[in-house]
């Protein structure tokens, strides 16, 4: 059945950086093939928000930042366990710049994460220690959104911590599944799809949005 998205649906697209895409410092694999999906996608939203991974130099989920240590470890940090990533989308880089052929000139708010050096921040809407708000759910509140469509970069991990996070602020909640690829770090792309049916999260295809 054809979902047609209304005023009060938001579509937030998580990530779609250069770093992200091939070539890039934390490639996920045929990551830019969800630009000209996103892209189509949009033209059917009235409402989009970007998010943009936004990180300082020297970042606490960067192995470079931990002597002795290399990318895809895990490490114990304040607010528990960690992936140490490549360096990647630090703040005003080419990598941290979105995709170049993403084209989505309606969007209304870019938001920025991850930019406290001690916290990551998967989710667009709490930081990785669960308790720290970016801002977007008051902002999602506000503006009186109450679903949110979510698609980008990486579906096992942003997209992942995004979408639960929405559910727990009490908006409904559809993941494009098409319009988002993952990293998969030990089966993390099934966990993620088998954590979307526990939380009553929608998983569609990009054809079902009309
Ligand atoms: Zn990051």
């Amino acid at each position: 059945m054809a979902i047609v998205p209304g005023d009060s649906d938001i579509l937030l697209v998580v990530d779609v950086q250069n770093d992200f895409c091939p070539g890039g410092n934390l490639a996920v694999p045929g990551g830019h093939e969800v630009v000209p999906v996103i892209n189509a996608l949009a033209l059917r939203f009235q409402h989009v928000v970007l998010t943009q991974d936004w990180h300082p130099a020297g970042h606490q989920s960067f192995a470079s930042s931990h002597s002795g240590r290399k990318p895809y470890e895990t490490i114990e940090v304040a607010y528990g366990p960690q992936i140490l990533w490549p360096d990647h989308c630090i703040q005003g880089s080419a990598g941290a710049e979105f995709h170049g052929d993403l084209d989505i000139p309606h969007a209304a708010l870019v938001m920025r994460k991850g930019f406290r050096r001690a916290i990551d921040s998967y989710s667009a809407f709490y930081e990785n220690d669960r308790k720290t708000p970016t801002g977007l759910g008051g902002y999602l509140r506000e503006r009186g959104f109450t679903r949110a469509f979510i698609v980008g970069l990486a579906l096992d991990f942003c997209v992942r911590y995004s979408a639960e996070d929405a559910r727990r602020e009490g908006f409904d909640v559809v993941v494009i599944e098409d319009a988002c690829r993952g990293i998969d770090v030990a089966g993390s792309v099934a966990a993620t799809m088998k954590r979307f049916t526990q939380l009553g999260i929608a998983a569609v295809k990009a054809g079902t949005i009309a």
